[in-house]
């Protein structure tokens, strides 16, 4: 008797995501969103709180042979900060477990530490718990952060509606590109360990990757001109698979143009030096921590200056389909390469 065996990778981590979703009803009438957004959202009073939690792995989400101890601290609570910030919810409290092996010395600890209170310090929110635990294969951070809204200013993916302006913020590819070069001077160093690795031309891509700052920068601006997004996630999978996310919760369609992408030029050059498609990497590249967002065309004198917001295409009906406008003006269909864990 042959029992059946599906691999993960032929589901791929949404298509696992959704196959767990199947099993699971809302049993309380306080859950007002469960699994698939950026947070779940939970009615508190006159208020409603939003909760996440990401799980960071030594050798899968950092390497120690060139993430410092306190990068990796922040970027831990900053990726959850950021999708705190994907809701449109000011985060108020973050807890932080972790699982060490032998390796670690409580300096080491220590070190991570410093990166977390900074994370802490600059998000204005308070660590109110945690575990602690040993590992076997070393350092496993796993955090959850918790925001408030109101409930009517809480920005969800399915919201997004025909002729609303997809917005992005920042600069996208960066993380990608950073990783890129980190791991070139890693093979470098390893090959030897006499030459000192060149970084002082990649700063901007190798901080991205290893220091992120999550867009809460943004969320306040938008209160204060008082746009709430039609609907909203942060990109930590690549642009291209977040539009899918946000086309696909909200049953339409979308196009981007070209030359609306936002690159930095440290970017842009670097990955022309690595053979990379500078294009490529903003619409696949992972890990910019940037926001992506619909809004109303009403809205859009009043975010039409925003130095750090590009207008970078427009929601359509679900046939339509997802296309990017190239620079020559052809329409090509978009793909959700994303970020594979599996
Ligand atoms: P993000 O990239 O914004 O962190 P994910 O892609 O990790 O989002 O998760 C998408 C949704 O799936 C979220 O609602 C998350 O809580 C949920 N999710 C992810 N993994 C699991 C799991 N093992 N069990 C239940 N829900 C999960
Ligand atoms: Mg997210």
């Amino acid at each position: 008797m042959s029992e059946k065996r599906t691999e993960i990778s032929e589901i791929g981590e949404f298509g696992l995501i959704d196959h767990l979703n199947e099993k699971v009803a809302i049993k309380n009438s306080s859950s007002l969103k469960g699994i698939g957004d950026d947070a779940a959202v939970i009615e508190a009073g006159d208020h409603v709180k939003v909760i996440t939690t990401d799980l960071l792995l030594e050798g899968v989400h950092f390497d120690l042979a060139y993430a410092p101890l306190p990068h990796v601290g922040f970027k831990a609570i900053a990726v959850n900060i950021s999708d705190v910030a994907a809701m449109n919810a000011i985060p108020k409290q973050v807890t932080v477990s972790i699982a060490l092996s032998n390796r670690f010395s409580v300096e080491a600890v220590d070190a991570l530490y410093s990166g977390i209170h900074a994370a802490c310090e600059h998000y204005g929110v308070d660590l109110i718990g945690g575990d602690t635990t040993a590992s076997r294969s070393g350092l496993v951070i796993s955090v959850t952060a918790i925001g408030e809204s109101k409930k009517e200013q809480i920005s969800y993916r399915n919201g997004a509606k025909v002729n609303d302006i997809l917005c992005a913020t920042g600069d996208l590819g960066a993380a990608l590109v950073g990783l890129q070069i980190l791991e070139r001077e890693k093979q470098v160093y390893l090959a030897n360990p006499d030459m000192k690795p060149d970084l002082e031309k990649y700063t901007i891509v190798t901080g991205r990757q290893l220091k992120p700052d999550a867009r809460m920068d943004i969320i306040h601006e938008l209160r204060e001109l008082d746009v709430v997004p039609t609907s909203m996630m942060d990109i930590s999978d690549g642009l291209a698979s977040e539009i899918f996310h946000i086309c696909k919760a909200s049953n339409v369609g979308a196009t981007i143009y070209e030359d609306k992408l936002p690159i930095d030029k440290q970017t842009f050059d670097t990955a022309v030096e690595l053979n990379l498609d500078p294009i490529t990497c903003v619409l696949n590249g992972g890990e910019d921590y940037e926001l992506l967002f619909t809004i109303d065309q009403k809205d859009f004198k009043k975010l039409e200056k925003h130095p750090d917001i590009h207008f970078i295409g427009h929601i359509s009906k679900p046939e339509e389909g997802k296309f990017l406008v190239t620079k020559s003006g052809t329409a090509v269909q978009l793909k959700a390469q994303g970020w594979k864990h599996f």
